[in-house]
């Protein structure tokens, strides 16, 4: 199935990722959030990403004032019922998630494929609560995207052949990879990622090291491009919290519980990047610990 028109819903930093990707690739995109501001802050966002880009020499101008033209932004929820693609990418819990396909389903055009950007979340159990089972999937996209070359592709128990195909050609048209993963908590980037994630954060607990000492260990030792800490802040804490729950539960194991302190920093509203302070600071430009 050709797909030329693409809903994405949440216009944090993974929906205008998508949208930024989609968009060049020649789609139009119709984009949603329920939060006004970070509405009307994505055509900005994507558009300073896509100078990024220009600058760089990886698109031309003209190539960014097309893939921007085409990303248009809405609050009506409906309306991304008449694409062919509607991804969506909103906060990493499940009632949310659930309640976006559940105002969907009443407006969807019959070959519409539904897909999630759950970095966690059951697939199988999300698609149950949408009208086409077998026309659903997880499209996992790693953050940033424009930069990131994985997608990973989760089939539910029942996505059937055509729509996996589907997403299969898409990410080819996007330029990127595909790995397949099974319908397990986490997948398989997040699985292996995050509770090394939660690992670093019990060494800062246990006071094992600081914030600096365990992302130089990880930078120079395990020769990682960001330290642990960093790529928390990066992902956002509660995105991480949200996937170690996920874990925990899923797998009934508690050696994927959460470290209290993660727990801490969510409950600060210390979120990481996008709350402008997390393990480090960032409020003044250059980032400081914040242990
Ligand atoms: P984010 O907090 O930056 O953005 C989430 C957006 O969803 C917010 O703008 C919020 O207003 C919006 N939202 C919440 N409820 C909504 C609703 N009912 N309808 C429409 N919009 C709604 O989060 P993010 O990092 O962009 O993560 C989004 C999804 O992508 C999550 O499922 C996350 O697990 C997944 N993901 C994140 C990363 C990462 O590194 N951050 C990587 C891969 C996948």
């Amino acid at each position: 199935m050709a797909v030329e028109r693409v809903g994405v819903v949440g216009a944090g930093q993974m929906g205008n990722g998508i949208a930024h990707v989609f968009a060049l690739a020649g789609c139009e995109v119709l984009l949603t959030d329920t939060s006004p501001e970070a509405l009307a802050a994505a055509p900005q966002v994507i558009a300073r990403n896509l100078d990024r880009q220009v600058a760089k020499g990886t698109i031309t101008a003209e190539a960014k004032a097309q893939a921007l033209a085409r990303v248009i932004p809405t609050r009506e929820l409906a309306l991304l019922g008449q694409t062919d693609l509607v991804i969506e990418a909103a906060t990493e819990r499940e009632p949310v998630k659930t309640a976006i396909f559940e105002s969907l389903v009443p407006h969807l055009a019959p070959h519409t494929i539904l897909a999630t950007n759950t970095s966690s979340i059951s697939i199988t159990r999300l698609a149950s609560r949408t009208d086409r089972p077998e026309k659903f999937l997880g499209v996992h996209f790693m953050n940033p995207v424009p930069l990131m070359q994985l997608v990973e592709l989760i089939r539910g128990i029942a996505t059937d052949d055509a729509t996996f195909d589907t997403a299969i050609a898409i990410v080819e048209r996007l330029g990127k990879t595909a790995s397949v993963a099974q319908d397990f908590p986490a997948f398989i980037v997040n699985r292996v990622l995050i509770p090394m994630i939660n690992e670093a954060v019990y060494t800062l607990y246990e006071g094992v090291g600081t914030v600096t000492s365990i992302d130089t260990a990880m930078r120079l030792g395990a020769n990682h491009p960001m330290g642990p800490l960093e790529l928390a802040d990066f992902i956002g804490l509660d995105t991480c919290l949200a996937i170690m729950n996920v874990l925990h539960d899923g797998f009934a194991d508690t050696k994927y519980r959460p470290c209290p302190l993660l727990t801490k920093y969510v409950e600060a509203g210390w979120l990481g990047r996008k709350a402008g302070r997390g393990f480090y600071d960032y409020r003044t430009g250059t980032p400081v610990p914040t242990r």
